[in-house]
């Protein structure tokens, strides 16, 4: 890639679009606006990174790190030069469709009693976290057509793989929550796989930026033991999409909190338990405190809420876990 295509690449991702969705939050206004925040590159606890939007560059007084938004995404990403640009390239192609599609998914939400039904039977109940987690439902069939319509073509949303190589939309009756890069749906009906992802990694650990300033984090499995405990005032809690954490997300976990608390599955065959024993021990190596949280036998956080389990009965298991 010569300099002017990067010097292009640059111009078309400004820094500070590229931190806020990465969900990176201004703290406190300088001077020439320019900006101070947490750093995303290390265990920061008071403000110390520095955001030029005129220059698109940034400076950490912490770390000592600086640069461009290549810069960022190599330290960020953890990854060479050459891959950070690749990252970019890509990131910048879908990450407008994707808030597209989210919008567009959110709209058809309160369309479709089923989904609201679905919602409602798992705990997803206030408008509030519905907003927040920017709940959206794809009933299928209709995605294609709107995306076309807007000018987008065909062979980019085989691309993306938010429509399949028949043509039909990828994602069709299922609940759907925007990552970090990439897309969850959670199928209503039992007839179809469970959990599904659209190609490309899963991304950072979920609402990270929000949840990296506590010192006691709680982690959980799933987006929807991640919602009844958000809703349940919990604002400490991160998700991992699945009980094996990428490198991405283990690196976060080990520069933030000091102490995390596992609230994995206590499932009857074991598995949830497994990972959270596997991470704990990870974590400790690295000199992180970990917790596990006990659930009665065979609930996950979701359903230990959606029967009838208060805040206050959480608490009491955050108290009770051991090393
Ligand atoms: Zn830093």
């Amino acid at each position: 890639m010569n300099r002017q295509a990067l010097d292009e690449l640059k111009q078309q991702i400004p820094l500070m679009g590229y931190l806020q969705a990465h969900d990176w939050y201004p703290a406190r206004p300088l001077s020439r606006g320019r900006w101070m925040g947490l750093c995303p590159l290390h265990g920061d606890h008071q403000p110390s990174f520095l955001v030029d939007p005129n220059k698109d560059l940034f400076y950490c007084y912490g770390c000592g790190r600086g640069g461009d938004v290549i810069r960022f995404a190599e330290l960020y990403h953890q990854v060479k030069f050459p891959q950070a640009v690749a990252w970019l390239r890509q990131w910048r192609g879908a990450e407008p469709l994707l808030q597209e599609v989210t919008r567009f998914y959110h709209m058809q939400l309160h369309r479709h009693s089923e989904a609201v039904a679905y919602l409602y039977q798992r705990g997803v109940r206030s408008p509030a976290l519905i907003e927040h987690m920017r709940v959206g439902y794809a009933p299928g069939s209709c995605l294609r057509g709107w995306l076309t319509q807007l000018g987008h073509s065909l062979p980019a949303l085989r691309q993306s793989g938010l429509v399949t190589d028949a043509g039909y939309d990828t994602y069709v009756r299922r609940i759907v929550f925007p990552l970090e890069g990439n897309l969850y749906g959670r199928s209503l009906s039992a007839a179809a796989p469970p959990h599904r992802f659209l190609p490309g990694a899963k991304g950072g650990l979920y609402a990270w930026e929000q949840v990296r300033r506590y010192s006691e984090v709680i982690l959980v499995e799933g987006l929807f033991d991640y919602a009844v405990l958000w809703d349940a005032g919990f604002q400490n809690v991160t998700c991992s999409l699945g009980s094996h954490l990428n490198a991405h997300q283990f690196r976060q976990l080990c520069d933030g909190p000091s102490i995390v608390y596992l609230a994995f599955d206590a499932d009857g065959n074991g598995s949830g338990q497994q990972a959270a024993q596997c991470l704990s021990r990870s974590l400790r190596e690295r000199g992180i405190t970990t917790r596990r949280v006990s659930l009665p036998e065979g609930h996950d956080p979701n359903s230990f809420f959606v029967s009838g389990g208060n805040a206050q009965e959480f608490h009491r298991l955050l108290e009770e876990a051991c090393p």
